[in-house]
């Protein structure tokens, strides 16, 4: 009660100042859980719409800082400004390399293991020969890698094309995330070496219910057919979501409907269930 009271006579600047060193201190956590790689990957399962196979997992990282959960959303953003997220990016795409040829080994069936990329290593210029090390580090098969990247790098479009074609020749694929949030016009996605696009969560969420967004679904999935791409519906929570995406021609689902992302105890007991059953 004491704190509030002091907080509720703060000073414009005084709040400015906290705020600065909470960002400061932020950035020296993350500095130092880079340094110690105290991150975890969670992995969330990717389902096949025509009959429900499991294809893969999204890895999607983790960071407990002492014993407080922190967001993605929150500290990936920090790590893009303060220069750490290429090692970070490289840690994560490692991580995955090696769990998804794991997965395979154990199972003897093919799951493949989809990436988010940061922009900033996307552009990075050994990002290819990083990308192909991490294969064959790990053993894993290139097409088994999705590469996951935002429509922010169609800023540097002639850039990007390179990047993408260089991928391309290495065998992974690549989709574009938060589709239709971004940048991308039609004329620049046929020109790209992409696989795959993702339709953002916020167009899911109130699909079918709200007619405008379930029309810019349906338009995503139409763009993607047309120009002979696949369509993941990330967010998915409900079987209305489930009916209209199916019916509407989704490949992929991944959401809360069929699983949350799931630690690696968790993920262990899925894939033994998933296999056994
Ligand atoms: P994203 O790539 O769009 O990942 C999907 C997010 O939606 C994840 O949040 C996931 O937990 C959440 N999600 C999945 N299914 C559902 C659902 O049915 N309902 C709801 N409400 N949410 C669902 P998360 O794990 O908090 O990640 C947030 C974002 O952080 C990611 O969004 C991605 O942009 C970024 N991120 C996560 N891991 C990495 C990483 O290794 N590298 C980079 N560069 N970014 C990452
Ligand atoms: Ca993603
Ligand atoms: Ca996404
Ligand atoms: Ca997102």
């Amino acid at each position: 009660a004491k704190q509030a009271g002091k907080r509720r006579h703060c000073t414009f600047n005084e709040s400015m100042a906290e705020k600065v060193h909470e960002r400061l201190r932020l950035e020296q956590r993350l500095r130092q859980a880079v340094k110690e790689r105290s991150f975890t990957l969670h992995y969330q399962p990717l389902i096949r719409v025509e009959d429900n196979v499991l294809i893969g997992f999204e890895a999607l990282l983790r960071w407990q800082d002492e014993g407080q959960h922190i967001p993605p959303d929150l500290f990936i953003p920090v790590a893009e400004e303060c220069g750490l997220i290429q090692e970070l990016g490289s840690w994560v795409l490692q991580q995955a390399c090696r769990a998804a040829q794991h997965w395979n080994a154990d199972y003897h069936y093919p799951l493949k293991v989809a990436v988010n990329v940061s922009v900033m290593q996307f552009v990075e210029p050994d990002f290819r020969q990083r990308v192909a090390r991490e294969l064959a580090d790990s053993g894993l098969a290139p097409h088994l890698l999705e590469l996951e990247i935002t429509e922010s790098v169609l800023q540097s479009l002639e850039n990007s094309k390179r990047i993408l074609k260089d991928l391309k020749q290495i065998g992974v694929s690549v989709a574009i995330d938060d589709f239709g949030t971004g940048y991308s016009s039609m004329a620049v996605l046929k020109d790209l070496a992409v696989d795959r696009l993702k339709i953002d969560r916020s167009f899911i969420c109130n699909t079918p219910a709200q007619p405008q967004d379930a029309a810019v679904c349906k338009a995503i999935i139409m763009l993607a057919k047309s120009l002979m791409l696949g369509i993941t519906a990330e967010g998915v929570e409900a079987i209305a979501q489930v009916d209209f995406l199916r019916e509407n021609g989704c490949d992929t689902f991944q959401g809360y409907y069929y699983s949350p992302p799931l630690d690696s105890a968790a993920l262990e007991q899925y894939l033994r269930h998933y296999f056994s059953a």
